[in-house]
């Protein structure tokens, strides 16, 4: 993947003004007149009529404080704010911008003070220090001009040089931000905490941006990546001894990005340049970001974030050669650890007892660091635009992460909002915790069995932390995300033995694998096609690519030697499709017992009703099943033809409208008839309302979150099914169509707690 990012290595300019720098910053002379040597020096030798640097303040501005090639009168006058202009816009996104015509954008915006009006070319970086802003860096021409790549680098490195040289960080020294904040982000992980602020920085050392020994630069890098490799290798035998699964696999993947030849050679090139081992890091490391922070890909943006943790891991091993000690600096022990990207090892080696969250300026819920955040139950916020420039160490920072948005600085009556809301939630976790052995019965005296969702080996520990009657969705495909190659037979039959061991005696429903749509896996479902939830994805994959099936299904009956085994299909759109399923499937059991090997001693075979088209097919296929779980997810998404994962139009569609509820009235109707078990699993069984739905419709088994247990019991046992099967009935028949209006009036009327 990296061998397409180019890179030309510095040529001869930038090392000459490399030294050139290296005179500057050996004067004795102030700051103000070094930063004055400077902007002449990038300007001549970048061949540009300016060249100027803004350096940010404590009021979020960014003041002009030198330039070559603008009025002098206006220094230390002219000021921006972060996000104003194209300086602004620099600030706020931290990454560096190249125009030819800089005012036909959109942002350009000039101070006449200036005399910047007649440029009509710009280019400019961030210098940051630790992630942190300190200002940017300029260069403008009078005509038209194409900044070519290695322009950009070329100031990116004179950026990381003047990083060193501000005086500490001028927004610190000028007293921090005080007022309160609050920064919409996205929701990763849900969960609520206060803590106070605790910044993840990268190591960057006061060291020097040119290599006085390029050869003993070069030692230096080779001994740092030998000791990263090293600290991977036992990270992930230790993962691997202490069980955890997920966390091994996520592990795995990153030791082999570290090996990354691309990567390596780039870093070994910038040494060859002329720049330090660390130097030569950051630099591959901008320019990586340089390069893929445009990407849309969500998978290779995500990549980026596992470069820039070992980015982190090797200015960690430098630092450790040069005395300095980089082991994690001790956490407080109520930290929000903010970053800009952290990786799964960088989480890994904090302290989790002492971690209350965490916020990220990038991320996505499906990032590495993300699902090993999950698995260990920290809350986190993403997508938390300039937290990193907008925090100070020590802040008091409250985590929403169920509505993905942070407080920084609240007010006493935030906090104290706050502090309720968390002392509520606790008392209803003890309450539910309480309740997690009383039956999950209605008023009436209905049994209604609910299950869990689950896809790491961790969730199994929610079993009985929630009183579930075992798991009724465990996605299989998980395990495979976390990789780029698909694990082998050893490795599955010893993750599936696991699960069912740590399920003991529960039922645990395993979901053949459910690859494609929105959870690719690189090792099976290349991507690239237009439309991934209707293409070839799921079970089309697994008929198609015969051995994935066989290897899966003889995993799981080995694991489950002496035991039941039940596996389910996803998205079957025909009775034919499921029936060449039950053949493959069928086919291994008779394999198995061939080779001899204990294996399960009855398989349940299942089908996942999640698209329209198997609702017309129904009497057909469930003669052939041994029970059945509706999809809600994909079944609504296929139903109103609206992506599950897009914002804007995901909620558009409410499954207790009348058409949805029909449909699931239906699959109840048909699964009554031909006498099959039939449970939900999609996330309307997550949320009370929606469950007292499913129960009036007959649901009587529903697989959840874990955190849904606590909340769906309390609401199902307030209520009798045949009241809310009496209203469904009526509102299906003649009402509106919205039930929700319904069932909120029925939940108010009768006191039910939702
Ligand atoms: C569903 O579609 O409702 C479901 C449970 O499967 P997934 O969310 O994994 O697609
Ligand atoms: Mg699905």
């Amino acid at each position: 993947m990296t061998g397409s990012i180019r890179h030309d290595g510095m040529g001869n300019r930038p090392r000459r003004m490399l030294r050139r720098l290296r005179d500057v910053m050996a004067q004795a002379a102030t700051y103000q007149e070094r930063l004055e040597l400077i902007v002449r020096i990038v300007a001549a030798d970048m061949s540009a009529e300016v060249c100027s640097i803004y350096v940010r303040r404590s009021d979020r501005t960014l003041e002009l404080w030198a330039t070559e090639g603008l009025n002098p009168e206006a220094v230390r006058r002219t000021r921006l704010r972060v996000g104003e202009g194209l300086v602004g816009d620099i600030a706020a996104s931290t990454r560096p911008l190249a125009l030819s015509d800089a005012q036909a954008h959109p942002k350009f915006a000039y101070r006449p003070e200036t005399g910047e009006e007649i440029f009509q070319s710009l280019m400019g970086v961030p210098i940051l220090r630790s992630e942190r802003l300190l200002g940017v860096i300029v260069v403008q021409n009078r005509t038209r001009r194409h900044y070519a790549d290695e322009e950009i680098e070329t100031l990116e490195t004179f950026a990381m040089a003047l990083a060193s040289l501000l005086p500490g960080d001028v927004a610190e020294e000028q007293g921090a931000e005080t007022g309160p904040m609050r920064i919409a982000g996205s929701c990763l992980v849900p969960g609520l905490a206060l803590g106070r602020a605790f910044l993840h920085r990268r190591l960057l050392l006061e060291v020097p941006v040119v290599a006085e020994d390029p050869a003993a630069e070069r030692r230096r890098l080779e001994t740092a990546l030998a000791d990263m490799h090293g600290r991977l290798d036992s990270l992930v035998g230790q993962a691997q001894l202490a069980g955890h699964g997920a966390t091994s696999d996520v592990l795995e993947t990153y030791r082999m990005f570290a090996r990354d030849r691309g990567w390596l050679h780039r870093m070994r090139e910038a040494v060859d340049d002329g720049l330090t081992a660390e130097a030569a890091v950051q630099r591959v490391l901008n320019d990586t970001r340089m390069r893929m922070g445009s990407i849309s890909d969500a998978y290779l943006r995500e990549r980026l974030v596992d470069f820039e943790a070992l980015a982190d891991e090797l200015m960690a091993a430098l630092a450790r050669e040069r005395g300095v000690p980089a082991t994690p600096p001790e956490l407080p022990d109520d930290a929000v650890l903010v970053a800009r990207t952290l990786g799964p090892a960088d989480l890994l080696a904090y302290d989790r007892k002492r971690l209350r969250a965490v916020v990220l300026e990038e991320g996505t819920a499906t990032a590495h660091v993300s699902i090993v955040a999950r698995a260990l139950q920290i809350p986190v916020v993403g997508r938390a635009e300039s937290v990193m420039t907008d925090v100070e160490p020590g802040d008091t920072v409250i985590v929403d992460g169920d509505n993905g948005q942070v407080f920084l600085r609240p007010r006493e009556q935030v906090r104290e909002q706050f502090l309720r809301s968390l002392e509520a939630r606790r008392v209803q976790r003890a309450r539910f915790a309480a309740g997690r052995d009383t039956p999950c019965v209605t008023r009436d005296g209905v049994a209604v069995a609910l299950q869990l969702n689950a896809g790491l080996l961790v969730d199994l520990a929610e079993l009985s932390a929630t009183g579930a009657e075992g798991v009724g969705l465990y996605r299989t495909e998980i395990a495979f995300m976390t990789r780029r190659d698909a694990p082998d037979l050893a490795a599955q039959t010893e993750l599936y033995r696991r699960i069912l061991e740590a399920a003991g005696d529960y039922p645990v429903t395993f979901r053949a694998l459910d690859a494609g749509g929105d959870k690719r896996l690189t090792a099976l479902a290349p991507g690239g096609e237009e439309n991934p939830a209707l293409g070839w994805r799921s079970l089309r994959i697994l008929l198609d690519r015969p051995g994935v099936l066989r290897r899966q299904v003889r995993a799981l009956l080995e694991a489950a030697a002496g035991r039941t085994l039940r596996l389910m299909v996803p998205m079957v759109c025909t009775a034919d499709e499921f029936e060449q399923a039950r053949r493959m499937i069928e086919r291994e059991c008779d394999r198995a017992s061939e080779r001899g090997r204990p294996v399960a001693c009855r398989l349940e075979l299942g089908v996942m009703i999640e698209t329209p088209s198997l609702l017309w097919q129904l009497d057909e296929l469930l003669p052939r099943v041994d029970f059945a779980a509706v999809g809600s997810n994909d079944l609504l998404q296929f139903s109103f033809a609206a992506d599950r994962g897009n914002p804007n139009v995901s909620h558009r569609y409410d499954p207790l409208d009348a058409p949805f509820l029909r449909m699931l009235r239906h699959v109840v109707r048909c699964c009554e008839t031909n006498r099959v078990p039939l449970s939900l699993c999609g996330e309307m069984a997550s949320r009370p309302l929606e469950a007292l739905a499913l129960v009036g419709l007959g649901y009587r088994t529903l697989s959840m979150s874990p955190d849904a247990v606590g909340p769906v019991k309390e609401a199902l046992l307030a209520c009798s099914t045949a009241e809310l099967a009496g209203l469904l009935e009526r509102e299906l028949a003649t009402g509106t169509g919205r039930f929700r209006t319904v069932l909120d009036a029925f939940v108010r009327d009768h006191r039910v707690p939702v």
